[in-house]
């Protein structure tokens, strides 16, 4: 059996809208002097809490060389498939004996999960604060290795954002 539903009808209230109104403008008074959220981008830049999972770097020793080994098992960690790399032999004396002549990472194929940093045994691969990327084709958000080391110059020390020092851990 067909059930009929009375459609809704305004109460003398509701047709003088003035309870409505006010209502409304007291739930805007009550925000207006409440801490502001909201930040004037691009002017102003969201600065990420530690361990936010952005734009990935390629790590280096304080002697220059390049941290990665080529050993492949961030690319077999990621569940993208978009870690592309070639091994060669190190081109420096001693030390590790392969390196990547070529590690490249598609950043529209990327969920920026992080395995490729957790896969890593070398501490090569991190994910930065970075975030605010992007680029007018596809290729050119196919980041290289000279990309991700540079990335890595530009967040070593500081944060992208904030410019504080990231070896001064806030007091907690
Ligand atoms: S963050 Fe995830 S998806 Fe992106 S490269 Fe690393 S493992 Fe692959
Ligand atoms: S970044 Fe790490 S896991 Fe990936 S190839 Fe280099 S050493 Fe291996």
């Amino acid at each position: 059996m067909a059930i009929i539903t009375k459609s809704y009808e305004p109460t003398f209230w509701d047709r003088l809208y003035f309870p409505a109104l006010i209502k409304g403008l007291m739930v805007t008074l009550r925000y207006f002097f409440k801490r502001k959220v909201t930040i004037q981008y691009p002017d102003e830049k969201y600065v990420p809490p530690d361990g936010y999972r952005g734009l990935h770097r390629l790590n280096k020793y304080p002697d220059g060389r390049i941290r990665c080994v080529a050993c492949e098992m961030c690319s077999a960690a990621c569940p993208a498939d978009c870690i592309y790399i070639v091994p060669g032999p190190a081109p420096w004396e001693g030390g590790k004996e392969r390196y990547p002549v070529k590690f490249d990472i598609d950043l529209l194929k990327c969920i920026f999960c992080g395995f490729c940093e957790m896969a890593c045994p070398e501490e090569a691969i991190e994910l930065t604060e970075i975030y605010d990327f992007s680029a007018y084709s596809r290729e050119d958000l196919l980041i290289d290795r000279e990309g991700l080391l540079e990335v890595y110059e530009l967040t070593k020390n500081q944060n992208y954002y904030s410019r504080t020092d990231k070896s001064k851990k806030p007091a907690t």
